[in-house]
C-alpha cells in the first residue's frame, strides 16, 4: 500500500507554523499499519498544489491532503481537486445546515463566504467537522487519470486546524480506511507509555526479555520525550495479535508501575482518572513550573472533580502569605530547598483540605544557579494522608523543557504514590 501525504500552506513554507500534521498523521497511520511512503509540503498556490496532487495520484493508493478547505481566497484545495478530476461542485444541504448552526451557537452572523465550504465535489464523501465549518472530503479516483493503467486511488482532504483535523481523522478517516483500503495482512501495534525512567534504562530492562518476540519478527521501538519514554510493539501477519499480546505482558511485568498508560494517554489523564476513581482531591503549589502542572491537569475533562486549587507562588512573600511557608525556613535554606518544598506542599494541603498536595520549587535558569544549587535543581514535594515526601531532581535543560520534565516528574510522583497507597 503506497500512502502519500501532502501538507499545504504558505505559512509552513515561511516557518510561521510548525508542520505538526506531518508527524501526527504519519504516526497515526503507522500505528494502524499504513506507513507513509512520501510526504510533501507545498505553498497555497494552485500550481504547487495541483502538481503535488497529480504526482501523488500517479504513485499512491491513498493520498491525504491537509489545509486549504476554509472560506478564504487562499483556500483552494477543494476547487482545484474538483477541477483536476473533472467533477462539478454541488451544495450539500446538510453541510450548509451545519455551518449555519455553527454560527448560531456562537451567536454570530454567518459570513456569506463560509457557505462555500458546503460545496462538495460530485461523488465525494463528506467527513463531518464538529469542531469547525469546513468538512473533510474523500473521493475514490476511479479510473485514476494520473496513474498508469488508471488504477484507482483514494484522495482524502482534511482541514488545516489541528483541533479540527485530529478528531476528524479518528472519527471518520480511520473507519473509512478500514472499510475501503483494508490491509492485506493483519497489523497490530501497541504503545506503552512510561515515566520516571530514562530511555537507555528502559531498553536495558525490556530488550532481553523481548528478544524472543523480536526474533519472531516483532518491531520494538522507543520514543523518548521530556520526562517520558514510549515503548512501541508492532507486528504484521497472522500471529501479530499473539506476539504483541505476549510482548505487552512481558513489558508490563518488567516495567510495572513505571507504565502510566497505553497508546495516546497522557500522564495527567491517567492521574485524574485514578484520583477520581478513589474520590481523592488535589491541590498544587507551583513555583518554577509557573502553572504548567495546573495547565496539564485542567486539560483533562473531569479535572474539576479532583483539583481544588492551584497556586503559583513565585516570590518568597507569596509562599509565606498563601502557603504559610516560614520566613525562617526561607532565610535558612533558600526558596529552592527540601524544607521549602515540604512546607509548600503541607501548606497547600492544609489551606485547601485536599487529600494530596504537590509542590515544586527549583532553578530553571539560565541565571540563578550556585555551586550548591546549580541551574536545573528541583525539589518536588508531595503531602498526603501518609505524610510528606520530597524528591530532589536535576533537570538542567532549557526553560521550556525544564518545566515540562519537572511537571512530568511531579505528576509521576503523585501517580505512583496514590497507586500504591493502602486502603484503595
Ligand atoms: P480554515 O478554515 O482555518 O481556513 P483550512 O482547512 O483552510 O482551514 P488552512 O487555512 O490551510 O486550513 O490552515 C488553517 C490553520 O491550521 C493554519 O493557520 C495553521 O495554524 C493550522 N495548520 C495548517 N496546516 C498545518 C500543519 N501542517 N501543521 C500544523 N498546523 C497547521
Amino acid at each position: 500500500m503506497l500512502v502519500e501525504l501532502i501538507n499545504t500552506g504558505t505559512e509552513l513554507m515561511l516557518g510561521r507554523v510548525l508542520n505538526t500534521h506531518q508527524q501526527w498523521i504519519c504516526r497515526k497511520l503507522a500505528d494502524l499499519g499504513y506507513v507513509v511512503t512520501r510526504q510533501t509540503a507545498v505553498p497555497d498556490t494552485g500550481i504547487d498544489i495541483r502538481q503535488a496532487v497529480m504526482e501523488a495520484l500517479s504513485r499512491a493508493d491513498l493520498v491525504i491532503t491537509t489545509g486549504g478547505l476554509g472560506p478564504t481566497s487562499d483556500d483552494i484545495t477543494r476547487d482545484l481537486v474538483a477541477q483536476m478530476l473533472g467533477k462539478g461542485l454541488k451544495e450539500d444541504p446538510e453541510v450548509l445546515a451545519h455551518i449555519r448552526h455553527f454560527f448560531e451557537r456562537l451567536r454570530r452572523p454567518m459570513p456569506v463566504r463560509t457557505g462555500i465550504q458546503a460545496m462538495v465535489p460530485e461523488g465525494a464523501l463528506v467527513l463531518p467537522n464538529p469542531h469547525g465549518t469546513a468538512p473533510g472530503l474523500a473521493i475514490e479516483v476511479r479510473p485514476n487519470p494520473y496513474r498508469a493503467g488508471g488504477a484507482a486511488a483514494w484522495l482524502v482532504m482534511l482541514p488545516g486546524p489541528p483541533r479540527e483535523l485530529r478528531p476528524m481523522f479518528a472519527d471518520s478517516v480511520v473507519p473509512l480506511l478500514k472499510r475501503v483500503l483494508p490491509l492485506a495482512s493483519p497489523f497490530v501495534c501497541r504503545t506503552l507509555r512510561t515515566a520516571g525512567i530514562g530511555e537507555s534504562v528502559v531498553q536495558e530492562k525490556v530488550a532481553g526479555p523481548l528478544a524472543g518476540a523480536v526474533g519472531e519478527g516483532m518491531d520494538l521501538g522507543y520514543c523518548a520525550r521530556p520526562g517520558q519514554v514510549d515503548v512501541r510493539l508492532a507486528a504484521r501477519g497472522p500471529g501479530a495479535e499473539r506476539v504483541v499480546g505476549e510482548a505487552e505482558a512481558i513489558v508490563q511485568e518488567v516495567l510495572g508501575p513505571q507504565i502510566y498508560g497505553i497508546e495516546d494517554e497522557e500522564q495527567e489523564t491517567a492521574l485524574v482518572r485514578l484520583l477520581a476513581s478513589r474520590s481523592l482531591t488535589l491541590a498544587l503549589a507551583e513555583s518554577c513550573t509557573g502553572g504548567c502542572i495546573a495547565n496539564r491537569v485542567t486539560n483533562v475533562p473531569g479535572a474539576s472533580a479532583v483539583l481544588l486549587a492551584a497556586l503559583v507562588t513565585y516570590s518568597n512573600p507569596a509562599k509565606e502569605t498563601f502557603l504559610g511557608v516560614q520566613a525562617e525556613t526561607l532565610a535558612r535554606h533558600g526558596a529552592v530547598s527540601e524544607p521549602v518544598a515540604r512546607e509548600m506542599a503541607e501548606g497547600a494541603r492544609r489551606q485547601t483540605r485536599a487529600d494530596y498536595a504537590l509542590s515544586v520549587t527549583g532553578i530553571a535558569g539560565p541565571g540563578g544557579g550556585t555551586p550548591d544549587k546549580p541551574v536545573g535543581t528541583v525539589f518536588i514535594g508531595l503531602a498526603g494522608p501518609a505524610g510528606t515526601v520530597v524528591e530532589h531532581r536535576m533537570n538542567p535543560w532549557d526553560r521550556e523543557t525544564f518545566k515540562q520534565v519537572t511537571a512530568q516528574q511531579a505528576l509521576d510522583l503523585l501517580r505512583r504514590t496514590v497507586a500504591r497507597a493502602p486502603g484503595n
